[in-house]
């Protein structure tokens, strides 16, 4: 279709009301929240509020390389995530949506060798995803304006190298 699938902020906020009452029907007890950045911020952060979790953490995973390049994979970027944050902990990813699921991949596998549980929440999930998550609010191949980007930055930044 060439219809878009369009978010608007005030039905995020139903997503992600509904998410997290899925979450809690299910009987999961997550000790943190783990947000994708930048897209998986957002719900995050509504989750965090809606389960009474108030541990929460970001690990930033790019398909950029910075020179403009789409990547084969995508890799975690600095600063990674401590092992020790994730020790047996039960472990809710949050993320916008799994369109390939390389990036929900990515994470879930890297949480495998320390975690107890780790379950993955999204908005979205489009049928070519390789990971299919736990709690999804809606299906779609559609692509996705998300309120949150989808108008330009205020202002274009000059290239600064990176730090
Ligand atoms: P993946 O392909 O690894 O599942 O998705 C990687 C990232 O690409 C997502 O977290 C999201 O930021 C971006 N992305 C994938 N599909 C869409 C889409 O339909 N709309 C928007 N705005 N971003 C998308």
């Amino acid at each position: 279709s060439d219809e878009r699938e369009v978010l608007t902020y005030e039905l995020f906020g139903t997503a992600a009301r509904e998410l997290a009452q899925q979450v809690a029907d299910d009987g999961f007890e997550p000790d943190l929240v783990l947000s994708i950045a930048r897209g998986g911020l957002f719900l995050g952060g509504a989750l965090g509020y809606a389960l009474d979790v108030k541990n929460l953490f970001v690990m930033n995973v790019e398909f950029y390389t910075g020179v403009d390049e789409r990547l084969d994979l995508p890799v975690v970027l600095p600063p990674t995530l401590d092992a020790v944050d994730l020790t047996g902990a039960n472990v809710l990813v949050a993320d916008d949506v799994a369109d390939t699921g390389k990036t929900l991949e990515l994470v879930r596998d890297f949480c495998a060798g320390y975690v107890s549980d780790v379950r993955t929440a999204v908005v979205y999930e489009k049928p070519r995803s390789v990971v299919s998550c736990d709690y999804v609010w809606k299906r779609t191949d559609r692509w996705i304006d998300f309120p949150w980007s989808s108008l330009p930055p205020v202002r274009t930044r000059s290239t600064r190298p990176p730090h």
